[in-house]
């Protein structure tokens, strides 16, 4: 038993959000009683895993979780959990963001091959995009103008692609089961980021995902800048988002005051580049 069995005792229904310290689940939040994705799980973290609340802070590890929100006392949760009491005497608690030096990484780059297939990519899904009013549709209620959704080269990917990686210029990798990785092209809004003219990154936000999905709904295309995407004037003042969608939108009303720039998940940080352009606006 580790802590995604205790929460889905609580029935919080963890979904996958990413592969983050071996796997991020993230549901509602058993101490808020509120939300949907601000409790985050890594099963694989710790010994039996570990929980953290971007909004309360409340977090802890498996014990910790059964003395919080299943009401045992210490000894019963080690017994839930099948730990000797001996070795969890004193549990160690890990703060998943605490870090006293911030010392930014350097991004390594993309290949050439992963450029090509992405350009491609994107050329197909825009011309999709722009014949499908279902598509369309989706953007517009988003708040994107016709405009701004051919100016960012937004595209609609119809259906789920399983390409074999190495013609994107990856490494073949395997599964647990054995068996050859894919790599996978979601049915969806494709959101490309450009590093200048060229392209660095690749999102899909699902539109088949649903409240129950096990898969995320955003899904970051393997290969691409690990970097935080970034729009507009870099001397205007920034404004830091999550969401690349939404970094976009900003622009779309307001790139003549401001830059924005989207970490693409809450627990990403910035990159070494990154991290150079935004010291320059302290
Ligand atoms: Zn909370």
């Amino acid at each position: 038993m580790n802590i995604l069995d205790l929460a889905d005792e609580l029935q919080l229904r963890p979904r996958k959000a990413s592969s983050t310290k071996g796997g991020e689940y993230k549901s509602a939040c058993p101490k808020c009683k509120d939300g949907f994705d601000r409790f985050c799980i890594w099963p694989n973290s710790g010994t039996h895993g570990q929980y953290w609340c971007r909004i309360c802070k409340c977090h802890g590890d498996a014990i910790q979780f059964c003395r919080d929100f299943l009401g045992l006392n210490y000894k019963d949760a080690c017994k839930k959990l099948n730990v000797p009491l001996k070795q969890s005497n004193s549990p160690a608690i890990v703060y998943p963001f605490k870090q006293k030096n911030f010392l930014p990484k350097d991004t390594h780059t993309i290949s050439e091959q992963w450029k090509i297939c992405a350009n491609t990519f994107v050329n197909t899904c825009q011309k999709n995009l722009l014949n499908n009013p279902f598509a369309l549709e989706f953007l517009h209620s988003r708040g994107f103008c016709l405009d701004s959704i051919q100016r960012f080269r937004f595209g609609w990917n119809g259906g789920n692609i399983f390409d074999n990686r190495t013609n994107w210029g990856l490494p073949v990798e395997y599964r647990e089961n054995g068996k050859v990785k894919l790599h996978w092209l979601p049915k969806g809004v494709v959101i490309p980021t450009f590093d200048g003219k060229e392209i660095a990154k690749l999102k899909v936000r699902r539109t088949d995902w649903h409240a129950e999905d096990k898969l995320p709904k955003y899904v970051e295309i393997s290969g691409g800048l690990q970097r935080p995407s970034i729009y507009g004037d870099i001397n205007k003042p920034i404004v830091i988002v999550e969401a690349e969608i939404d970094a976009i939108l900003i622009q779309q009303f307001a790139s003549d005051i401001c830059c924005s720039l989207a970490l693409g998940g809450v627990s990403k940080r910035p990159d070494k580049h990154t991290h150079e352009i935004l010291k320059r606006h302290l």
